[in-house]
């Protein structure tokens, strides 16, 4: 497939923007959908809509059998053994809150220590704030670098306290961009009897992910972020946790038996999704993972890479710019770059930008306790997906400098 043939997919990327070609450099914020994803939700809408796993009518057992569907691909693209291993959620933060509610009621008490890191989005650091305000535990937090490497040579000491049940770590920070060594942090943490949860709402867009090689007890994500339609989310979860796990939420098709003297629940992955699920959006992962599985292994991926060593490099020389998230690897680097410019704010940047064509993000980008460990107020953020092309990366460094000439 050429970048062409896959840009193709991606209708949006021929809209303009104030009569400029739009230029889409937010993927990390959402992704943009390839046809086969909208075709996938115009399929279920328009001919097999109905509500799931409920009624004995055909269109329920069509539109059942692609959302059991969704959860078979779901398995095999993180290499989970088991679908019963996989909880659909409405994205990363429900399944983040989900884990953060179950395992505090069923493993935590008082005094218990829970670690998140400090590159955290806040989908991975206030659900275990609420958990640890709820059953009186002590929440810790691992630090980064000034080149944004998580210190992970301080885990042991963290850990041999004895009284840490759980460390939370994003597969990749959404800021920083640089591939976390999670399945090293696993063996740690399990060596100490410590339960890992992953965000892998930036991770499942980078990296193959083999969930039984990493060995975690929970990865999340999100499906907007991989191309697929928004409101959708995985949980994994190793089903000894599920199966320990109280509920999370109450309602229909989690039960087994409602009573007024009590309910039973359904077996997991069901007691954990109460009410209607997502009946058109998540047969939509299954075209989502196609693509993301063929962008990987064609050789688009070639253009990707000398793509992000293009902007790597350029912003990295220029000493206006200061870039956060400068691993040591330049291969744990994806293609997402924070940065600040000297004497320039941010937002004004991102808004010249806009009227250029160019969609960039800016701001805190939902970790403000990272922006006060680099001591700033928000970073502008490129994010590239494959479809974005050299010429598009060459068109946004010309912007940048020209918008910085204006604002200095
Ligand atoms: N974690 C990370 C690392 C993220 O980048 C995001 C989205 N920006 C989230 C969690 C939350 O994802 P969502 O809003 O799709 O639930």
């Amino acid at each position: 497939m050429t970048i062409d043939q896959l840009r193709s997919q991606f209708p949006i990327l021929e809209e303009k923007v104030y009569g400029r070609p739009l230029v889409y450099l937010d993927n990390a914020a959402t992704s943009q959908r390839p046809v086969s994803v909208v075709e996938k939700w115009n399929q279920i809408t328009l001919k097999s809509n109905a509500n799931l796993h409920r009624a004995v009518h055909k269109l329920a057992a069509d539109a059942t059998a692609e959302y059991e569907n969704a959860r078979q691909a779901a398995a095999d693209f993180i290499g989970a053994a088991d679908a019963h291993s996989i909880v659909f959620t409405s994205g990363a933060t429900a399944a983040l809150n989900l884990v953060a509610f179950c395992f505090g009621e069923a493993c935590i008490k008082a005094g218990d220590q829970i670690i998140v890191t400090e590159e955290e989005h806040h989908s991975n650091i206030v659900p275990w704030q609420l958990m640890a305000q709820r059953k009186g535990a002590v929440l810790k937090v691992l630090p980064v670098d000034d080149n944004g490497r998580l210190c992970v040579e301080m885990l042991d000491e963290m850990l041999s306290s004895g009284k840490v049940r759980l460390l939370s770590v994003a597969h990749i920070s959404n800021v920083l961009g640089i591939v976390n060594p999670v399945q090293e942090i696993v063996a740690k943490c399990h060596k100490y009897g410590c339960a890992v949860m992953v965000d892998g709402a930036q991770g499942i867009v980078h990296q193959k992910v083999d969930v039984t090689a990493m060995d975690c007890d929970f990865y999340a994500f999100s499906g907007h972020k991989l191309y697929a339609a928004p409101g959708t989310g995985v949980l994994y979860a190793k089903k000894q946790w599920l199966e320990e796990f109280p509920p999370y939420m109450g309602g229909g098709e989690m039960i087994e038996t409602v009573r007024w003297t009590g309910t039973t629940f359904a077996k997991p992955p069901h007691k954990f999704e109460a009410g209607t699920q997502n009946i058109s959006g998540v047969p939509t992962l299954v075209p989502a993972f196609d693509i993301a599985t063929q962008m990987r292994e064609q050789s688009i991926d070639s253009e990707a890479i000398a793509t992000k060593d293009y902007i790597y490099d350029t912003l990295r020389r220029d000493s206006r710019v200061k870039l956060f998230g400068c691993p040591d690897n330049p291969q744990e680097k994806i293609p997402l770059f924070s940065f600040c410019v000297d004497g320039v704010h941010h937002e004004d940047l991102a808004l010249i930008l806009d009227k250029m064509g160019f969609a960039v993000r800016s701001g805190q980008m939902c970790a403000e306790p990272l922006m006060d460990r680099f001591g700033v107020t928000g970073m502008l953020r490129v994010s590239f997906a494959p479809y974005n092309t050299m010429q598009e990366a060459q068109q946004f460094i010309t912007a940048l400098d020209k918008a910085v000439n204006m604002l200095r």
